[in-house]
Order: C-alpha cells, then sequence, then structure tokens
C-alpha cells in the first residue's frame, strides 16, 4: 500500500478530506517552489512538478472510442453492478467505506476512491468517463478523478481540461506529476471520453532496486497522447518518489528534493480516484496481459 509519507491528494482523500475540505494548497493553480521534474537520465528539466510556466500541450480533436469488450477482456464494469470493485479506506468520522453509486447505468464517483478486487500488472485498461454537463473546472478543482495503477501510485489524470486550464501536468491524460499529454483532444463537460491504457508495471530486485520502470501508453479520445511513455516515479502531489537505484539511495543530492519510491509488488490493484467531484464512468474492462504468467 502507500508509504506514510506520500503525500497526494489521494491519500488526503482517504484520511478524509472531502470537497470543500481540501487544503488551501491544493486548491492553486500551480507551484513554483516545488522540485525541479527530473528527466529519464536523472537530470532536471527546466520545470518544477505542478509548474504553471510549463507549455499547455495543443489542442486537437478527439472521437470517443465507445469500444465493445473483446472476448478475452474482463469486465471492470458493464453497466450493471459495481461488483468488481470495493472501497478504499476512509477515515471514520465520515462514515464507512461505501461503494460508488451506479445510476442510469453509470458509476459515479462518490466517498471515496474505488479498487478492483483483483490486482493487475502489465495490463490494458479501457474506461469511459465524463465530467457531468454544467459542472465545470477550476483548475484541479470541481472536476477531478484519476484512474490510478500500482494501488494509487501512478495515476493518468482525470479532468475537465476541454476549456480549464491548469498546470500541464495535471490535465486531463497527464502523468500525475510528471508528464502533460503530448496534445489535447479533450471533450467538453456532458460528452463521454474514452482512455485506453496499457500500463507495465515496475519491477525491482530484492534488495528494492528498480529493474524496470513502470511505463504508459494512453490514447485519450484516439489519439496517442502518451506514447509508452517510461515513468521517472510515481505521481505525488508537488513532487514525486524516484524509483529507487543505488545511485540514488548512495547519493541524496542526485534525487534533487525528490524521495525514493519503496518497492512493491507488481501485481496490485487499478483504482479510481474520488477528489469530490462526482465524475461518472462506464465500459470499463481490462486484459491481462500476464494471466499466463502468474
Ligand atoms: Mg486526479
Amino acid at each position: 500500500m502507500m508509504s506514510p509519507t506520500k503525500f497526494t491528494l489521494t491519500t488526503l482523500l482517504s484520511l478524509g478530506a472531502c470537497a470543500g475540505t481540501l487544503p488551501q494548497a491544493a486548491a492553486a493553480d500551480g507551484f513554483t517552489d516545488t522540485p525541479f521534474v527530473l528527466n529519464l537520465d536523472g537530470t532536471p528539466m527546466q520545470w518544477r512538478t505542478h509548474d504553471p510556466r510549463r507549455p499547455k500541450p495543443k489542442k486537437v480533436e478527439g472521437t470517443l472510442q465507445n469500444t465493445p469488450r473483446p472476448a478475452e477482456a474482463e469486465v471492470l464494469f458493464d453497466g450493471r453492478k459495481a461488483s468488481a470493485w470495493a472501497p478504499c479506506a476512509r477515515n471514520k468520522k465520515y462514515g464507512p467505506p461505501t461503494l460508488w453509486p451506479v445510476k442510469d447505468g453509470v458509476l459515479v464517483a462518490s466517498y471515496q476512491d474505488l479498487q478492483t478486487k483483483k490486482s493487475y500488472g502489465d495490463c490494458k485498461l479501457h474506461i469511459e468517463w465524463r465530467v457531468p454537463k454544467n459542472r465545470s473546472g477550476q483548475g484541479q478543482r470541481g472536476a477531478n478523478s484519476g484512474v490510478m495503477f500500482g494501488a494509487g501510485r501512478y495515476e493518468v489524470q482525470v479532468l475537465e481540461s476541454h476549456t480549464n486550464v491548469t498546470y500541464a501536468d495535471g490535465q486531463a491524460a497527464a502523468i500525475y506529476g510528471f508528464m502533460p499529454p503530448l496534445v489535447n483532444p479533450a471533450l467538453p463537460p456532458g460528452e463521454w471520453q474514452s482512455y485506453d491504457i496499457t500500463y507495465t508495471a515496475p519491477r525491482f530486485d530484492e534488495d528494492g532496486n528498480t529493474l524496470k520502470r513502470a511505463r504508459f501508453h494512453v490514447v485519450f479520445n484516439g489519439v496517442v497522447v502518451q506514447n509508452d511513455q517510461e515513468l521517472i516515479g510515481d505521481g505525488s502531489y508537488r513532487g514525486s518518489s524516484l524509483f529507487p537505484t543505488k545511485q540514488l539511495r548512495e547519493n541524496p543530492k542526485s534525487r534533487y528534493g525528490h524521495r525514493l519510491l519503496e518497492k512493491h509488488p507488481a501485481r496490485l490493484p487499478i483504482r479510481l480516484q474520488f477528489h469530490g467531484d462526482p465524475i461518472e464512468f462506464r465500459n470499463i474492462w481490462v486484459i491481462d496481459l500476464e494471466k499466463d504468467a502468474k
């Protein structure tokens, strides 16, 4: 599960921070006091995490890919029960963990994060999402969710990004806190949008050093927006945890203010984020690419 030192919005929400009670920093539309984002070779980019100055991807046309579930895929949600999912932990003062409601065949983000009952490593996920009509985003607020792998560590951002502007590494289809999408094919609120995500799970050796970093290939409304992008670490709020290496362990200066990620199993649940907003989901299916390797 998540490291206790990790500070993400997901963590905050899991701890019971609901809409209206998020810390003020979460409402800010970018930061210039965060660690520099690192290139894959460990050198710093000119941009800081959630840097409002980082260039915004070009707007392009996108088209919902309402792809039927292939025979080899497992249903994660088909408009009926959300029985493939379980609620994540929730601060007791907000009530017991509660499954998201299904309304008119649509799964509506509510209460706290949700995660699959089964665990997945390398996989392909299809998911369709919609910001309710007449709902607008204000930076990170108002229309935010996420599709997260590795039990919440690696987030493909879900956000109203048709007209709403936020920091580039936090807009729709960004690998949150690291890599903006190559272009922006976001559709307006009220319209269904699709992600086809291929996730490659990281692998670690027994000492906790990284053998392979995680990767995301993301097709957003039919457009490739993350091209088998390797990750530098997890997707923490205001900074990332880097995939650990011997060199990073032995030379803290080379981390440029980032923490080190702890090793974790390749197979972990997929999560959907509740960020205080009633983002809607439908037609979710997954192909387990390691089914035969278990
Ligand atoms: Mg999010």
